[in-house]
């Protein structure tokens, strides 16, 4: 492959159906879109709703965890130095976990306490009750006591001040439960994202609807909305489009309102891909316009506005690697991701059977990652989608490259 730098990015000259074209290079068509996309503006939201957002700011613990010194058992709260297997304590009262009562504890004395029970004053160590014998008022000590058993120390697990979240980071359940832990209840996040999605092509019917010969069912609206909901935009409007120029204008037009807009087929060179002259009449601006990864050769990213704009091939398979290696970081920047947010995870695997790319274009294998291995699924084809809905990986092979099964590779994954 003859690749050149033209202005200021890597613009690659290939043959296409005979033909010679230009071909952007996937990381310089990325910094084209990122150099449109900016974050959205952030804004508070119940702790409950943020699931799934980005944080805005920084984080830090208000009060330490566990606010106090607590009982990690069900069992007795002692003084560790008076206790000797065998030994005696006389038990004093009783501390369940809630109102603190403010009891204390001598030598040869327990009291007895529950998870989560404040530590009397006094004590420093908590038997559990599987290791006593309880006598009426007394209990018969039977393993070992040291200082600090069963104690979860004020601040061992969260100092006051300490950062417990960082900007840019994605909101989880799990983060979700450390900040309600802190009595946050609500959060500053990155703003919403909202999408217009358009499908064009004669050929297209919904799903449910009576197919007639010639026609085929669109999945590729099904598979947009489903990326983009997985990652917490809000579709606001979905529009089906014949290949006529007027009638995608007029879906354009309706969908600059939103912050993005993915309009899927028409993007080729035929004469019935219509989607970049329907843009321009629409007032948008075109930033680029073919990129050099297989599958998805025809992707196209331009604005409108405030809107940004990416045209898909209409092969769902090529639909879908364009989604992931292109809407998917601008829409995480859109709703404030950090930069090491916006991009797959990759993972060492053994290849399972041996690949090859004898095309001129970086290919994204789609396959299975399963146990450490990589096993390249189905046809290859940017059509195949049976292949696709077995896979979880991606697996880049550059042009000309051959890989022996067995060989260590790095893979992506987007779940
Ligand atoms: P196009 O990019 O419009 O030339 O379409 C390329 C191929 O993708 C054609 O075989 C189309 O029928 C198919 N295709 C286009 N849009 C969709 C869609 N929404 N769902 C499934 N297949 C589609
Ligand atoms: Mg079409």
């Amino acid at each position: 492959m003859r690749g050149r730098i033209l202005r200021a990015g890597l613009i690659r000259v290939i043959q296409w159906a005979g033909r010679k074209i230009l071909v952007i290079d996937q990381a310089e068509a990325l910094a084209r879109i990122f150099a449109r996309v900016r974050a959205q503006p952030a804004r508070t939201v119940p702790l409950e709703q943020s699931l799934g957002c980005f944080a805005a700011r920084d984080v830090s613990a208000g009060m330490p965890l566990p606010p106090f010194d607590n009982s990690a058992m069900d069992g007795y709260a002692v003084v560790a130095r008076s206790c000797m297997v065998g030994g005696r304590l006389r038990v004093t009262g009783e501390q369940p976990a809630g109102a603190d009562r403010s009891l204390d504890l001598r030598d040869g004395e327990a009291i007895r306490i529950f998870t989560g029970g404040p530590m009397p004053r006094g004590s420093d160590a908590v038997i559990m009750q599987e290791d006593v014998d309880r006598r009426a008022d007394e209990i018969i000590v039977r393993s070992e006591v040291a200082v600090g058993d069963f104690v979860r120390r004020r601040g061992g697990d969260v100092a006051a001040g300490q950062k417990i979240l960082s900007a840019g980071e994605r909101i989880r359940p799990e983060t979700i439960a450390l900040l309600a832990s802190q009595g946050i209840g609500s959060l500053e996040v990155g703003g919403k994202v909202t999408a217009a999605i358009i499908a064009t092509g004669d050929e297209l019917v919904a799903p449910g609807a009576r197919l007639r010969p010639g026609q085929i069912y669109d999945a590729n609206t099904a598979l947009i909305r489903g990326m983009l909901e997985s990652l917490g935009v809000r579709v606001r409007s979905v529009a089906h489009c014949p290949d006529r120029a007027d009638a995608i204008e007029a879906a354009v037009r309706a969908g600059i309102a939103c912050d993005i807009m993915i309009i899927s087929g028409g993007v080729s060179v035929g004469a019935r891909d219509l989607v970049k002259p329907a843009l321009l009449a629409a007032g948008a601006q075109l930033d680029l316009w073919r990129v050099a990864v297989k599958p998805g050769k025809p992707f196209l990213f331009g604005h409108a506005n405030r809107c940004s704009i990416f045209g898909l091939p209409g092969n769902p398979v090529s639909a879908f690697v364009t989604l992931l290696l292109f809407v998917r970081p601008a829409v995480l920047k859109l709703m404030g991701a950090s930069d090491d947010a916006l991009e797959l995870a990759r993972w060492t695997a053994l290849l399972a059977s041996r690949v090859h790319n004898d095309g001129e274009r970086p290919h994204y294998m789609r396959g299975a990652l399963k146990e450490g291995k990589f096993l390249p699924l189905g046809r290859q084809e940017s059509h195949a989608l049976f292949g696709l809905s077995r896979s979880n990986a991606l697996l880049l092979v550059q042009p000309g490259q051959q890989i022996p099964a067995g060989e260590t590779v790095t893979v992506f994954t987007w779940n």
